[in-house]
């Protein structure tokens, strides 16, 4: 059988350094526990359009579409905000999750216990926190139309339309729902039911999956601004949460504040099964480029490494394995060992990237 792929797409600023370091990890896997993968590179973002003059070539756009999962450092900077729109560097990740309709977004809030501190909460409110939001990614207020900036009796009126398919509903909660059967068996829907047509429907469609394919999942429904009450209140009441593009935007980034800093932060995006059985994938940390801090080693590699811990999870079905490099970066954490964004003034080791990289690596060794 062939090894699976991946596809690396570094991009910019502390996108490729970071990656430098997931690269290690790679091949630490290949080399201690079997676990080879085709690895191919390529550009995204600004390196792209300063090769090719887009942001993503269409021979990058094939490659994504063929392989098993795509692992995205980061885009963006100052030298190319001056282009057109139709080129800068976040097109390529938009053309990316468009063509690969990434409709799933998932995006975990883990507080490790080492940084509990880091949350602005109160630490026995988010110590030990695990939990996973499902944003839908390709439909809603985002995409729906009509929409626009429109002149209705003499003045400007701004439109944008909230619009759901049942399909679009249906298979973001599978989603979910599957998701859940592999974490702590509960799934809290997210929505406005009480005030929006697109919420009723939304209910009514996760009902219905629910009732017919997931009966053994636990299923509650929350009205969103509850929603965001709770997650602050008693954010480890809940396991998976699932909900739509818009309010998933505003949820996912309040549940992830709750962990402390953006250097930490993985997600993935995943799309229709692939005759392989495995979703369609991208997965990148959550943080930009930084540019404030690129080409200085201060960049924290811990997010883009846990995003190639989700795709162990799943895109390989290499759970274990997957629980072994998280539990790897928890214990580097605990001993202290901190990059400049994780540093307080209550002390810990000041280290680099590449230095984060290896302790991480060590921590891997001595897990064998
Ligand atoms: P950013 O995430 O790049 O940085 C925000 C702040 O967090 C900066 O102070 C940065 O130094 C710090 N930071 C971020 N990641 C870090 C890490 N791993 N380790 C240590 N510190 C880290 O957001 P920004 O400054 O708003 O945007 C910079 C560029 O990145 C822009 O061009 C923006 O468009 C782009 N961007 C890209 C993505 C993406 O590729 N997915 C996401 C957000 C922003």
């Amino acid at each position: 059988m062939s090894n699976p792929s991946l596809l690396i797409l570094p991009g910019d600023g502390i996108g490729q350094e970071v990656m430098v370091e997931v690269r290690k990890i790679i091949d630490w896997y290949g080399e201690n526990r079997g676990l080879n993968f085709d690895v191919s590179e390529d550009l995204v973002g600004g390196a792209a359009y300063d090769k090719h003059g887009v942001p993503l070539a269409d021979e990058t756009m094939a490659k994504a579409q063929e392989v098993d999962a795509v692992l995205l450092g980061a885009v963006g900077g100052p030298k190319y905000d001056v282009l057109d729109f139709s080129v800068k560097p976040e097109r390529g990740l938009l053309r990316l999750r468009k063509e690969m309709d990434l409709f799933a977004n998932l995006r975990p809030a883990q507080c490790f216990d080492a940084l509990a501190d880091f949350s602005s909460l109160k630490k026995d409110i988010v110590s030990g926190l695990d939990i996973m939001i499902v944003r839908e990614l390709t439909s809603g207020s985002y995409f729906g139309e009509p929409r626009g900036i429109f002149e209705e009796n003499g003045q400007r009126v701004g439109i944008n339309t909230q619009r759901y398919t049942e399909a679009e509903i249906a298979r973001v909660a599978r989603s979910a729902f599957e998701l859940a059967r592999r974490r702590n068996n509960r799934v809290c829907s997210m929505e406005k039911a009480n005030v929006m047509e697109s919420g009723i429907l939304w209910r009514d469609v996760v009902e219905e999956i629910h009732k017919a394919e997931y009966s053994d999942v636990e299923l509650s429904h929350m009205y969103a601004d509850n929603g965001a009450m709770q997650l602050v209140r008693a954010p480890k009441q809940f396991d998976v949460i699932l909900t739509d593009n818009l309010f998933g935007d505003i949820l996912s980034d309040c549940a992830a504040m709750l962990t402390g800093s953006l250097g930490m932060l993985p997600s993935a995006s995943l799309g229709a099964p692939m005759e392989n059985g495995r979703p369609k994938a991208m997965y990148e940390p959550v943080h930009g480029s930084a540019p404030d801090i690129m080409g200085q080693g201060k960049a924290n590699p811990c997010a883009c490494i846990l995003s190639f811990a989700m795709a162990l999870r799943y895109s390989f079905d290499q759970g274990e394995e997957a629980t072994r490099l998280e539990t790897a970066v928890e214990k580097v954490l605990a001993s202290g060992v901190r990059t400049g964004d994780l540093m307080q003034s209550d002390g810990g080791t000041p280290v680099s990237t590449s230095q984060m990289g290896d302790a991480i690596l060590a921590e891997l060794s001595s897990s064998l």
